[in-house]
């Protein structure tokens, strides 16, 4: 097999044949020595509603976000020759709040955290259903998923039990301020490790009093942003867990100090965390984890 051909195939996150190198000897000299340079503590923050069902609450259907975004500016403004600029921003100043030191994000990730309590607060108060709940609000994310990463590795509840992962990551606007975005939310993942999974979803969407626009273009290997990789429920999906990342996409106020709570849109957010309810309600009730069976990306409702 050609390298050119598996480097092809590998970027594609297409599956990879298996072959076996007879008489091949492999060394590998890691280097596993550092120094740490600076430590800062934060926290994964976890919350657990106990199910109904005598065996099956010892399985979970987990939910999350991200509770940390990228910081706040402590540089002073200077001149500089595209005009005055503060120093140090931790992410995009946006023309005109160049006074604005905060980085909120609002939407990033503020309408996914508030949306996990959200659904926390309807199971905790709400008819119980069959498996537990997982909330986990990821701390790091920005910096690398970190604190989903972490969770996994060091998990509250055993991982295998974890019968699947919802996350929710920028679900408050509309795709690049679209006005016809307005009933879209993207899907990521859904039908790669199951498919069964990804179809409890849609039936979810279906059920609905008014069922938003499921888009799974951000699910296609080709999608040049690899957004698949680039939220929390990737530290899940790496464990084999199925996973849907729910996300209403970038806009202009993506990792600017201008993602601010006044441009979210609470309606279309509010619909949006009642699928992920109804999804994951229905997956806790059921009666047998929903079966992975890792047929990788494909478009629509898999058959
Ligand atoms: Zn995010």
């Amino acid at each position: 097999m050609p390298y050119a051909e598996l480097k092809a195939k590998a970027d594609k996150q297409e599956p990879l044949p298996t072959f076996v190198l007879k008489g091949v000897r492999i060394t590998f000299n890691l280097d596993a020595e550092y120094e740490v340079v600076r430590t800062q503590y934060s926290h994964n923050v976890v919350g657990i509603v106990e199910g109904a069902d005598p065996l099956l609450k010892n399985t979970y259907v987990a939910f999350g976000a991200h509770y940390d975004h990228v910081g706040f500016a402590s540089g002073p403004v200077m001149d500089t020759p595209s005009g005055p600029r503060r120093q140090g921003t931790p992410g995009r100043v946006t023309d005109g709040a160049i006074d604005d030191i905060v980085w909120n994000g609002a939407d990033d990730d503020g309408s996914g955290s508030v949306s996990v309590m959200a659904v926390a607060k309807a199971f905790a108060q709400g008819p119980r259903p069959r498996r537990s709940t997982v909330f986990v609000w990821h701390t790091g994310e920005e910096r690398g998923l970190w604190g989903s990463r972490y969770y996994a590795d060091y998990p509250s509840v055993p991982i295998d039990a974890v019968v699947a992962q919802l996350n929710m990551d920028m679900i408050g606007r509309n795709r690049d301020d679209k006005p016809e975005e307005a009933n879209t939310v993207y899907l990521v993942g859904s039908d790669r490790i199951s498919t069964e999974l990804h179809n409890i979803g849609e039936d979810a969407n279906a059920g609905m009093p008014k069922p938003l626009t499921l888009d799974y273009e951000m699910n296609d290997p080709a999608d040049p942003e690899g957004i698949y990789f680039r939220s929390d429920h990737y530290s899940y999906a790496a464990k084999g867990i199925p996973v849907i990342f729910y996300t209403t996409g970038l806009h202009p106020d993506y990792h600017a100090n201008t993602d601010e709570v006044d441009r979210i849109n609470f309606e279309k957010m509010t619909r949006i965390t009642q699928l992920v309810y109804e999804t994951g309600l229905a997956v806790a009730n059921l009666d047998h984890a929903p079966a992975r069976d890792n047929k990788g990306p494909r478009a629509g409702k898999a058959k």
